[in-house]
C-alpha cells in the first residue's frame, strides 16, 4: 500500500465499519453494472458530497469556513444525522488537522434536510480520540487483507454488501 494521508472520508468509513474503510482506501469499488447491488447509502452520499461545494487546505476537504464572533468555524453537511458519531469524528478529525497547521476552530454539524445543527469543539479527550482513531486507521489501512466482515446496522444498503455476505 502507497503512503497516504488519512483523510476526513476514511474517518467517516472507518467509524462506519473498518472493512469499509480498508476496501475504499484501496478505491475498490463494487461493480456498478450488477443490478443485485443496491448502491443505498454509498451512492446517496457519494451524490450529496459531489454537490456540495468545497474549500481544499491541504489534504483537508471542508464544507463550510466563515468567522464567528472571531472565531474560525468550520461546518460539516450530511444528508442525514443517522450516522452522527461518524460525522463528529470526521469533523473533529478536520478540527485536529486544522490545530497542528496552527488554525484554532470549531466546528457546525449540519443536517439540513433535518434543520438541525449540533456545535462541536476539540477539547483534550477529543485529541485523544483522533489520535487513537488515525492510528487505528493507519493498521487497518496497511494490513494486507481486510478486516473481517462484522454485521453492523449499514450492511443493509452497503455496496459492499455481496463482496462481505453473499
Ligand atoms: S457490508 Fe457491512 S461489513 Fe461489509 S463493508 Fe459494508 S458495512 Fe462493512
Amino acid at each position: 500500500m502507497e503512503k497516504f494521508h488519512v483523510t476526513g472520508t476514511l474517518v467517516w468509513y472507518y467509524h462506519i465499519c473498518p472493512r469499509e474503510a480498508w476496501f475504499m482506501a484501496r478505491q475498490i469499488v463494487p461493480d456498478e453494472d450488477d443490478p443485485n447491488i443496491d448502491y443505498g447509502r454509498f451512492l446517496q452520499e457519494k451524490v450529496y458530497q459531489r454537490e456540495k461545494k468545497e474549500i481544499t487546505i491541504g489534504h483537508l476537504k471542508l464544507d463550510i469556513m466563515k468567522s464567528n464572533s472571531g472565531k474560525l468555524v468550520i461546518g460539516e453537511i450530511k444528508k442525514s444525522s443517522a450516522s452522527k458519531e461518524s460525522a463528529r469524528m470526521q469533523l473533529l478529525f478536520y478540527l485536529y488537522e486544522l490545530k497542528q497547521m496552527g488554525i484554532e476552530a470549531v466546528g457546525e454539524l449540519l443536517f439540513p434536510e433535518e434543520r438541525r445543527k449540533e456545535k462541536i469543539e476539540l477539547d483534550q479527550q477529543a485529541i485523544e480520540e483522533v489520535e487513537s482513531l488515525k492510528k487505528k486507521i493507519m493498521e487497518v489501512v496497511n494490513q494486507v487483507f481486510p478486516p473481517p466482515a462484522k454485521k453492523v446496522r449499514w450492511c443493509r444498503n452497503c455496496a459492499y454488501n455481496e463482496m462481505c455476505w453473499a
